[in-house]
């Protein structure tokens, strides 16, 4: 399935909460979902019925792959691997998501939002422990260190960023924003993914 080009301020509509998928404008008064808060489309107020079961699991699988910018294949490879994994599976999914390189690239606030930080990530910008990684879907580890390409860094965009971006970065990470640098202290826990997402539903549609 190919990656989606409309209007991400549409999938926010669609999935009725906000994903955060346009930087700046996500956190202002003109924040789309919190302007027209119906779905798209021209039945998008008539949509707005009691929902299955089903489709409140479809939805927040949607949710999920739409706010990490995964496409649906990539996806049902993360479930798997969580299934596989030790403890709750529906916790070991959005660790997984979480523990994206491009994810990561925005929690320390490099990238304003999730696209953003993909992009950086794939026009090679970005390094893992001092080495040009360009696959947003690398999994970082404990112990790895995330920085900007020495000659990135002496960009416009980057010089702006090591005063501090006032983003709070999440517990499992440090971020040393003078030298455009941050540490994965720790994998992160479920109590420090601050999405609203229900995993357990995920869980329940892809068990169906
Ligand atoms: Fe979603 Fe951001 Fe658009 Fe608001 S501004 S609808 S949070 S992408």
């Amino acid at each position: 399935m190919a990656r989606y080009t409309g209007s991400v301020c549409r999938l926010c509509r669609r999935e009725g909460c906000k994903l955060f998928l346009k930087g700046e404008k996500c956190y202002g008064p003109n924040c789309t979902v919190g302007k027209r808060p119906t779905p798209p489309g021209e039945h998008g107020q008539a949509r707005q019925r009691k929902m299955s079961e089903y489709g409140l699991q479809l939805r927040e699988k949607q949710k999920a792959k739409r706010a990490y910018g995964v496409l649906e294949n990539q996806f049902h490879r993360y479930f798997e691997e969580a299934e596989r994994q030790k403890g709750i599976t529906g916790e070991n999914l959005l660790v997984l998501l979480e523990r994206r390189l491009d994810n990561v690239v925005y929690r320390v606030g490099f990238g304003a939002s999730r696209p953003m930080a993909r992009q950086l990530v794939l026009h090679g910008h970005i390094l893992v422990n001092g080495k040009k990684v360009d696959i947003p879907s690398y999994l970082v580890k404990a112990g790895d260190v995330i920085s900007v390409k020495e000659k990135s860094a002496e960009s416009e965009y980057f010089k702006g960023l090591r005063e501090g971006t006032g983003k709070v970065v999440p517990s499992w990470l440090t971020i040393d924003a003078a030298n455009l640098k941050a540490t994965v202290d720790a994998l992160p826990k479920r109590e420090e993914i601050d999405l609203t997402i229900q995993e357990n539903l995920i869980v329940e549609l892809y068990s169906r």
